[in-house]
């Protein structure tokens, strides 16, 4: 039996990398499967198909997470097809790197509506039917980089780092309804996202990194497979941290 049988996972941005990777993990474990993405169409056909092939139920939803509305909706859908929310893993987030003195309110706003409004958005619609249930776990994923700051990306940092403090309040506000809420915070993980940074880039994290190598999408989806599980029944309003010590 695996560890998430009987449990409905809501995964937001996963037609690739990280949240891709946090799906096919949970369906493998027996959740049913409901994720979304912005615009890429066929990669979620494609996810679908593969989430059904483990035995369970998925479906793929077109939904922009940082829209209020589109995430009322989203929920209040869910939980009339499959009856509840048992875990919400707040995965989507961008990057519009540059330094401050060239960025515009456009590349701060996109990432924080993304990246911070999008994790208020799903939250607030789906606490209600946890609380109803006296269950869930949820999972928002933040990044080393909302702990130490990182030039060139104060938008992102800043996003990051108001979601730990976000996830560490909804902790204390419903620990009593048997909710617990934590933070992943990756390093440097081998996705589409990092493919972006020039090599020079690259090359300085790989430096500063003691496993000396970047972290993987499955290394991720296993911490994240742990706090949606009973395995983590008390563990809750913490950060954990997949990163190769790269934050020591
Ligand atoms: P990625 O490869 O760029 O994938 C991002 C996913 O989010 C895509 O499926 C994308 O779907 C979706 N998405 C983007 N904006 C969305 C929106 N408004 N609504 C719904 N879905 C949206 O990113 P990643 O590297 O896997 O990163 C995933 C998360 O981990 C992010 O929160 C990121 O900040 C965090 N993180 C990553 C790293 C790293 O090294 N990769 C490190 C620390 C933290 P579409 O393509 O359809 O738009």
């Amino acid at each position: 039996m695996g560890l998430l049988e009987n449990k409905t996972a809501l995964i937001s941005g996963a037609t690739r990398g990280i949240g891709r990777g946090i799906a096919i993990k949970f369906a493998q474990e027996g959740a049913n499967v409901v994720f979304t993405y912005r615009s890429s169409v066929e990669k979620a056909q494609t996810l679908e198909e593969e989430l059904k092939s483990f035995g369970v139920q998925a479906k793929g939803y077109q939904s922009d997470a940082a829209d209020f509305e589109a995430a009322e909706s989203l929920c209040k859908e869910v939980i009339k097809e499959f009856g509840a929310i048992d875990i919400l893993v707040n995965n989507a987030g961008i990057t519009r790197d540059t330094l401050i003195v060239r960025m515009n309110e456009q590349q701060w706003s996109d990432v924080i509506q993304t990246n911070l409004n999008s994790v208020f958005n799903l939250t607030k619609n789906s606490i209600r039917s946890m609380m109803k249930t006296r269950k869930g776990s949820i999972i928002n994923i933040t990044s080393i980089v909302g702990m130490r700051g990182n030039a060139g990306q104060s938008n992102y940092a800043a996003s990051k780092a108001g979601i730990i403090g976000f996830s560490k309040s909804i902790a204390q506000e419903v620990g009593s309804r048997n909710i617990r809420c934590n933070a992943v915070a990756p390093g440097f993980i081998a996705t589409e996202m990092t493919d972006e940074l020039k090599d020079e880039v690259r090359d300085a994290y790989l430096k500063s990194i003691p496993l000396k190598r970047f972290g993987n999408v499955e290394e991720v989806a296993d911490v994240c497979l742990f706090l949606a599980s009973d395995m983590s029944s008390y563990v809750s309003g913490q950060v954990i941290s997949v990163c190769g010590a790269m934050n020591c």
